[in-house]
């Protein structure tokens, strides 16, 4: 880990071993300028506070009134020091739960207590995305950023446009048309971003919001920027604090663009090279069938990290075929339509030191898992099921066993997509379909009704 920024606590480096060019934090990047490739937000250790053991976090409870030991995010702040506190932007994220559920356990085909749903739907804006956007919003304000930007499904601009208010920067959100579920587009207006909206899908979107970032000098919030994803390391801090400070054997989350994943990855390496924990679990990345980049990539056409020499070719191949077919992502979880995802690279360095699985799964799994999610636990929006669907698979299929102590990260909550979720009951379009029964206005026929 030593470095020419050796006399910094964190510094910027390119992911291609190749290059492995380095940066200074106050550098505002999302791309390594030398070669392209993705920049890892990097610590010299030995300059940092380190508590020796994960429990000595726990110690920060007692002092909750100072709000970064509130935030759970900061609490674990010497995992992610980049930054002064005087800049960290913090508004109470990362007070979620782990959830043990023997009932969503039995429709996967678990044994009883060995399931646990990780349920980030509690966090301000109703997504993980507050994990990163804390983050980010730290290094903006370390910057002197005024206007900051992003592409977005929906949650990353619900959760942009939330910090961006509180930290008095301007928000423009860039989404696609008839893209985006209804409580997040409602939450990106009501909390005064700037919402464009292109004629276009993400995919779309993103390819031009870096360039408009580029051009304007504007402060990219997608999850290309390293900075987010060191705030949304602290899930897995999470996940183990609750677990009494134990790592699980699996770890389940549903793929957009690889953002989490990535730091899934990030956050058990280092924890592991700190000795902070003695095992690395495994991880399963969970695709809608209707948008399986990473999954035709993973398993039929054999990317691998390969110690950082990703074979780009592969890559090349596979997306100038999507272009020439026109294809499009489609998928009810539009928080996972997405088929060029950003973080590739990283979510493969992933897969390699998580021993990780990679599949898909369609929109009518996706569907039923959610409405089981709801009736059984923690409702969550239609990306968060898919993690479970996911993981019902993989019971099926005996990758994963039934007693093995697994998490689904439950990324959003129910309510950022009423719309899906009233038409599956409405319409009963699922197998857990609960529409409401009509009955005329009489006291005998309800009463009737309800005997
Ligand atoms: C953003 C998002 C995802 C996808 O996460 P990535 O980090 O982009 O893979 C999944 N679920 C929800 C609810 C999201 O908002
Ligand atoms: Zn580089």
């Amino acid at each position: 880990m030593s470095s020419q920024k050796g006399q910094n606590a964190a510094y910027q480096k390119c992911i291609n071993p190749k290059c492995g060019a380095e940066f200074d934090t106050a550098d505002v990047l999302f791309e390594c300028p030398r070669c392209g490739d993705l920049l890892d937000c990097r610590y010299n250790w030995d300059k940092i506070a380190v508590p020796k053991k994960m429990s000595d976090f726990a110690k920060r409870w007692a002092t909750r009134d100072n709000p970064l030991d509130f935030s759970g995010v900061w609490r674990f702040r010497e995992l992610l020091n980049f930054c002064e506190d005087k800049f960290k932007a913090s508004i109470g994220e990362g007070q979620t739960i782990l959830q043990q559920n023997d009932e969503v356990g039995k429709y996967v085909n678990k044994k009883a207590g060995s399931l646990y749903l990780q349920y980030e739907g509690l966090n301000p804006s109703g997504s993980f995305k507050d994990n990163g956007m804390t983050a980010a919003f730290s290094h903006a304000k370390l910057v002197g950023t005024k206007t900051c930007a992003c592409a977005s499904t929906g949650n990353t601009s619900a959760s942009m446009a939330l910090y961006a208010h509180s930290c008095g920067l301007k928000a423009i959100v860039f989404i696609g048309s008839g893209k985006i579920a209804f409580g997040k587009l409602s939450q990106s207006m009501d909390y005064g971003a700037k919402t464009i909206q292109i004629l276009g899908d993400f995919d779309d979107c993103m390819r031009q919001v870096q360039d408009v970032c580029r051009e304007l000098k504007l402060y990219l919030l997608n999850s290309l920027n390293p900075f987010r994803l060191e705030g949304q390391k602290t899930i897995i801090y999470r996940v183990i604090e609750q677990l009494g400070w134990q790592v699980p054997d699996w770890i389940v989350v549903p793929g957009g663009n690889l953002g989490n994943s990535s730091a899934f990855g990030k956050a058990f390496l280092e924890l592991k090279e700190l000795g902070l924990i003695e095992r690395v679990p495994r991880i399963a990345i969970v695709n809608a069938a209707g948008a399986n980049t990473l999954t035709e990539l993973v398993n039929d056409r054999k990317l691998f990290w390969n110690d950082g020499m990703v074979n780009e070719e592969i890559v090349d191949k596979y997306y100038a075929d999507l272009t020439a077919r026109n294809f499009r992502a489609h998928t009810i979880a539009t928080a996972i339509e997405i088929s060029r995802p950003v973080n590739l690279n990283k979510c493969l360095r992933t897969i390699d030191v998580c021993n990780g699985v990679v599949l898909a799964v369609t929109d009518e799994e996706i569907k039923d898992a959610k409405a089981v999610i709801g009736k059984f636990g923690l409702g969550c929006e239609p990306a968060s099921a898919a993690s479970v669907a996911g993981l019902k698979n993989l019971v099926a299929k005996g990758t994963i066993g039934p007693d093995e102590r697994v998490v689904c990260i439950l990324t959003g909550h129910l309510l950022k997509d009423p719309n899906l979720t009233v038409d599956y009951h409405t319409k009963k379009e699922g197998l857990f379909s609960n529409p409401p029964i009509e009955v005329p206005n009489d006291l005998d026929q309800i009463i009737k009704l309800l005997k």
